[in-house]
């Protein structure tokens, strides 16, 4: 099955400049851009875990999976301020119907990566009896110095968010629109002092940013830009949590959250730049953790809430 499925995929893969020695070989070669750094990272899809296949509520086709595997690494890219530039993808297809699978799986990463302007260099293919796992590595590059870190963060910054979040698990975060031109846009014209990507959970993933930058965030609720998707899900089961519960701790939002100057903050939102929609939900001050502005003005104790993958305890 491999070797059918390796060379439909050459065939398949588009030529790329970057590639001095694409894929086919034992390894690709990539021509790095000139006076820029490389950012790399990675993110790991497995049935069962993160997606089911099928049809029906809850359920997704391979394409899915590839669409969303390539858009959540390109989101991480986004985080970083890096330009997408390559990804390598390997992957383990359940033996039965692995290769329409993988077929499909690879039809769903080609779309992102061809509207984000991404080569696929390489990769491996297995197959084995248990589901389908998809791994890609994203390779970007950004100028020297200029990547955006989840540790910048200082008190006086405000909190900046693109987009809007919570209800994603009705659909939206199935196909992710990683927010790579509109970080870029933003880093070419306003100073950010850290960022980081809602992967987990609003809450949860702008406490880790404030960890990492060794201060505290604070979030006016009635500030954060809530999702059609959250009233609809609030809607669905009443007496559940509230829509802004979904939009602070639901996750796979992928947008962006960015501290920066207050100043520079007013000058961005103004400015609004790719037509991104933004909004300023809070701020950054001295202490640590995660707290909650009251009509008041006051700040009280927010607990981050998202989502956290579960250990199983071993014996011994
Ligand atoms: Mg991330």
């Amino acid at each position: 099955m491999e070797d059918t499925f390796v060379d439909w995929l050459l065939a398949r893969l588009p030529t790329d400049g970057r590639l001095e020695v694409p894929p086919g070989d034992d390894a690709a070669v990539l021509r790095p851009p000139a006076m820029r750094r490389t950012v790399v990272t990675t993110d790991m899809l497995a049935e069962g875990v993160d997606f089911l296949l099928g049809d029906g509520p809850g359920r997704c086709r391979p394409r899915d999976v590839g669409r969303k595997a390539m858009a959540v690494n390109l989101s991480d890219l986004a985080a970083m301020a890096a330009r997408p530039e390559a990804a390598v993808v390997a992957v383990t297809l359940p033996r039965d119907d692995g290769e329409a699978i993988g077929r499909e799986l690879f039809e769903g990463l080609l779309e992102v990566a061809t509207a984000f302007d991404v080569t696929l260099a390489g990769g491996d293919t297995n197959a084995w009896e248990g589901g389908l796992v998809v791994s890609v590595t994203a390779i970007g590059s950004v100028p020297p110095g200029r990547a955006w870190r989840r540790d910048g963060a200082r008190p006086g910054d405000a909190i900046v968010v693109t987009g809007r979040f919570g209800g994603s698990l009705l659909g939206r975060h199935l196909s992710p629109r990683p927010r790579c031109r509109e970080a870029i846009a933003i880093a070419e014209r306003f100073p950010v002092h850290a960022a980081i990507d809602v992967s987990d959970g609003l809450s949860l993933d702008l406490a880790r940013l404030a960890r990492a930058s060794g201060v505290a965030a604070w979030i006016a609720p009635e500030e954060v830009p809530i999702h059609d998707d959250a009233f609809r899900a609030a809607a669905a089961e009443p007496g559940g949590r509230t829509p802004i519960e979904r939009a602070l701790g639901d996750g796979e939002d992928f947008e962006l959250v960015l501290a920066m100057p207050a100043d520079a903050a007013e000058e961005l939102l103004a400015a609004a730049p790719d037509g991104v929609e933004l909004a300023k939900i809070g701020g950054i001050v001295a202490g640590e953790g995660l707290k909650q502005q009251r009509p008041d003005g006051s700040l009280a104790t927010l607990p981050a809430t998202g989502f956290l993958h579960r250990f199983d305890e071993e014996a011994g």
